[in-house]
């Protein structure tokens, strides 16, 4: 053990259902794995209320206590849970090389094996007026900032899954919800626009496209383009959210691991191998077809069986050497 820098077998690098299942499966496994959380511990279903899907919850379980209970398993078995982020990663090429994290910019550890489950954020229009007043009414969380918006007018952009459960919950709080979707058609699946359609304070507009967000310190209107007849119309409201996509997390990785065209890292068919030995990438960060709770923590689970078999193995080869 080097004095100054920590060695660890396994590393986590992410805290939503991917990272905390691969902490369960590898602290069983005895690689004693410690978990970075990042910026948003829990991951994006801390974001959410209500989760119907994931299984052995007949009922139901809210978003933040599915995480905790995840987060509780994981250290029933000994994993080391810490709050801080992996700000640059130098990952070694070599069979049983140490790959080296940098911990929110300072401190540097040393993995023999490495979990990458750091998910995907919000994406954003680009709109500088949207920029400008992001936490000033502008928001990509409804359950997070819905609550500031009761009684209010909102506005909801997206066609899809999200962008349907952002706009029905708003719905609860606010007088009323317009939903600006630029296709004549919802993404979202026939559930979710049931229940769109049955939400009488909710205002589908279709060909509709955010233009520009108003208001000088706090919103009040947006400006939308009606892509058929080519309008340009304001409508006053307080509050504007975006739901349009997300972009997974793999900046740090940039230059070191293989991504798609979207930026999600690639890995070997049927395995969450990357191409540097040692390192897994689990969820989200590498998955824009599922994207579920139970998927991401599927993969999480592959992952540390991956990299179980992995430290293995390279123990197994330095015996011999
Ligand atoms: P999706 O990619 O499914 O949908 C994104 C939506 O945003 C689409 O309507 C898309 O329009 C629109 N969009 C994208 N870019 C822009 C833009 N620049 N301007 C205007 N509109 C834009 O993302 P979601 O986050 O909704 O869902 C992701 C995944 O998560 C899906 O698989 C979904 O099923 C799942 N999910 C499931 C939930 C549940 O089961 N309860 C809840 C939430 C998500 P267009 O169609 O024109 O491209």
């Amino acid at each position: 053990m080097n004095d100054q820098i920590e060695e660890l077998a396994c590393a986590i690098i992410g805290s939503g259902p991917a990272g905390y299942t691969a902490a369960v499966y590898a602290a069983r496994a005895d690689l004693h794995p410690v978990i970075y959380t990042g910026m948003e511990p829990g991951g994006q279903l801390t974001t959410t209320t209500e989760v119907d899907n994931f299984p052995g919850y007949p009922s139901g379980v809210q978003g933040p206590v599915l995480m905790e209970d995840l987060r509780s398993q994981a250290e029933r078995f000994g994993t080391d849970v810490r709050l801080a982020a992996v700000t640059a990663v130098t990952l070694s090429k070599a069979r049983g090389g140490w790959h080296k994290l940098v911990v929110d910019g300072g401190a540097e550890v040393r993995a023999r094996s490495l979990i990458i489950s750091t998910g995907a954020s919000a994406k954003y229009l680009g709109l500088a007026s949207e920029k400008r007043l992001l936490g000033s009414g502008v928001s990509a969380c409804a359950t997070c900032d819905g609550f500031f918006f009761k009684g209010q007018r909102v506005a909801v952009v997206g066609g899809g899954d999200s962008a349907v459960e952002e706009a029905t919950y708003l719905a609860k709080l606010c007088r009323v919800v317009y939903l600006l979707i630029r296709k004549d058609h919802f993404r979202a699946s026939k559930a979710m626009q049931h229940r769109a359609e049955n939400t009488k304070n909710l205002k589908v507009l279709f060909h509709t496209e955010l233009r520009e967000v108003l208001g000088e310190r706090l919103v009040t209107g947006i400006e939308v383009f009606h892509n058929q007849t080519r309008e340009l119309r304001r409508i006053e409201l307080e509050g504007v959210f975006l739901a349009i996509g997300h972009k997974p997390n793999t900046a740090i990785f940039e230059g070191q691991l293989a991504m798609d065209q979207l930026g999600y890292l690639v890995t070997d068919p049927d395995s969450t191998r990357t191409a540097r030995p040692g390192v897994f990438a689990a969820g989200d960060v590498k998955d824009k077809v599922y994207r579920q709770a139970i998927t991401a923590a599927g993969s999480g689970c592959m992952a540390a069986l991956d990299a179980e078999k992995y430290m293995a193995s390279v123990a197994d080869s330095m015996r011999v050497a």
